[in-house]
């Protein structure tokens, strides 16, 4: 069967994209490619490919087939020519940042995973690379006051963890575009089924896979995606012009990475370059992971998002719970922008503020017995965690501030649970926190307006 995947719609691309069992022993699943190198075959065929005249698989540490499957799958679901796959999200943010702004700067927020934002004191400045931070990334005016001369990438979360704040992709988009600068998207939270970037704007997508595309909180693991649209020649990124020994044709005549690859320079790049020298390749067990975890993509995401909605309306509507932050809150200020980029809802993660003393906030936590207590989230289990305190406790009380976390802060990634235990758990769990014995049945109860304001 020939899959003409332009034809497709994402559930069908979901299961189907980027694998031919017809290659592989007519296998119906994909097989796990164990192995850590490629036979050349032949001196002809060596010079062909050494030449990039054809593709081939030669040494595992810069392909495999197990990632290209997922490579070619995710570029299919997200509208990308091209993708190189990383053993993190965090070497695919590095990768990313780093591929465009070499000795320039990155235009970003503080609404961002904690180890990214960390990443910005501990790691670019010392390679030559500056970060300039805005406080509110949807406030084109500040944003555009922003950009400096050598700024070169604007870098921004879809959905933002953990507070699943909505970034304006398009009006993003324009300011950069307008500068000439990419648009680098990390749409780890919504995944392609509740978002795709490029449809907005975003020039190059990144993902940690560990997470809601992956699903089952089973591997850690990255993706770079490129849009094919934006314009890596113009003179502000030298780096693609460079001519490269390695990229030399059979003449012996040097080259650069926009010569030998036009249609996808930016991923080429990470391939031929970053990830051969740091090395942080995604293994075939990983990948073959995440390849069955992305075949139920849809049916998860889209009964997380309803779960999550339904314990948005029961914290919502609790005496001890004092904001939640998602845009299916209702007085979240992300209602217009979700409509707009999220219209299949936004997600399963999400924060609360619960009021009262830190102790009861660690009785709370310690009270769970459902949640999972720890730093992941996109699992099909429920997870909990005090981010102030785990996934952004590098940051500074200053910092955590900048990036709308106040100390009471409390973050849940909403699994395929029924949502009725989820909520009873919850419910519990208050109870024993601030020694109280509310009725604590979802199922029983209708969470209503007037019972907050009862
Ligand atoms: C977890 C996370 C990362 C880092 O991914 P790892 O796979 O843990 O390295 C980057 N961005 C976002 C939004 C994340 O949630």
């Amino acid at each position: 069967m020939d899959l003409t995947e332009e034809q497709l719609r994402l559930d069908t691309l979901c299961v189907r994209a980027g694998y031919a069992p017809g290659e592989h022993n007519n296998a119906v699943a994909v097989p796990i490619f164990q192995t850590a190198a490629f036979n050349a075959v032949d001196t002809a065929r060596q010079k062909r490919v050494f030449a990039f005249e054809e593709t081939a698989f030669g040494y595992a540490r810069s392909a495999n087939p197990n990632a290209a499957v997922l490579e070619k799958r995710v570029c299919a679901l997200d509208g990308a020519v091209s993708a190189v796959a990383t053993c993190s999200g965090m070497s695919a943010v590095t990768y990313a940042l780093l591929n465009a702004a070499e000795g320039g700067r990155i235009l970003t927020t503080y609404s961002l995973y904690g180890g990214t934002v960390d990443s910005f004191k501990k790691v670019y400045p010392r390679h030559g690379v500056g970060v300039d931070l805005v406080e509110n990334i949807n406030d084109l005016e500040a944003l555009e006051r922003a950009v400096r001369p050598d700024t070169k990438a604007v870098f921004v979360e879809s959905v933002s963890n953990p507070n699943a704040e909505v970034a304006d992709l398009e009006g993003i988009a324009g300011v950069a575009h307008a500068h000439g600068i990419p648009l680098i998207v990390d749409n780890t939270i919504p995944t392609p089924y509740l978002e795709q970037p490029i449809r907005f704007g975003a020039d190059v997508v990144v993902y940690s896979v560990t997470k809601a595309l992956n699903g089952h909180g089973n591997a850690i693991g990255g993706l770079v995606l490129e849009s094919g649209r934006f314009d890596w020649s113009a003179p502000k990124f030298p780096q693609f012009h460079e001519k490269l020994y390695t990229l030399r044709d059979r003449q012996g005549r040097e080259r650069s990475v926009l010569e030998v690859f036009p249609q996808a320079p930016f991923v080429s790049r990470i391939r031929t370059l970053l990830l051969p020298f740091y090395g942080a390749t995604l293994g075939a067990f990983e990948a073959s992971l995440v390849l069955i975890g992305l075949e139920t993509l849809s049916a998860r995401l889209e009964k997380q998002t309803r779960n999550a909605e339904r314990v948005i309306g029961f914290l919502e509507n609790h005496p001890r719970v004092s904001w939640v932050k998602h845009p299916a809150a209702k007085d979240s200020p992300f209602h217009a922008l979700a409509k707009k980029y999220l219209p299949r809802g936004a997600g399963g993660i999400f924060t609360f503020g619960v009021a009262g003393t830190e102790e009861q906030r660690d009785r709370f936590i310690d009270s769970l017995r459902l949640f999972s207590f720890h730093a992941n989230i996109g699992d099909v289990r429920s997870l909990v965690t005090n981010s102030p305190r785990s996934t952004h406790r590098e940051l500074s009380l200053n910092e955590q501030a900048l990036a709308h976390l106040p100390p009471e802060s409390i973050r849940l990634s909403i699994g395929l649970e029924d949502p009725c235990d989820l909520i009873a758990d919850l419910s519990q769990a208050l109870n024993r926190a601030f020694e109280e014995r509310t009725a604590a049945n979802c199922c029983s109860h209708s969470y209503t307006q007037e019972q907050k304001h009862a």
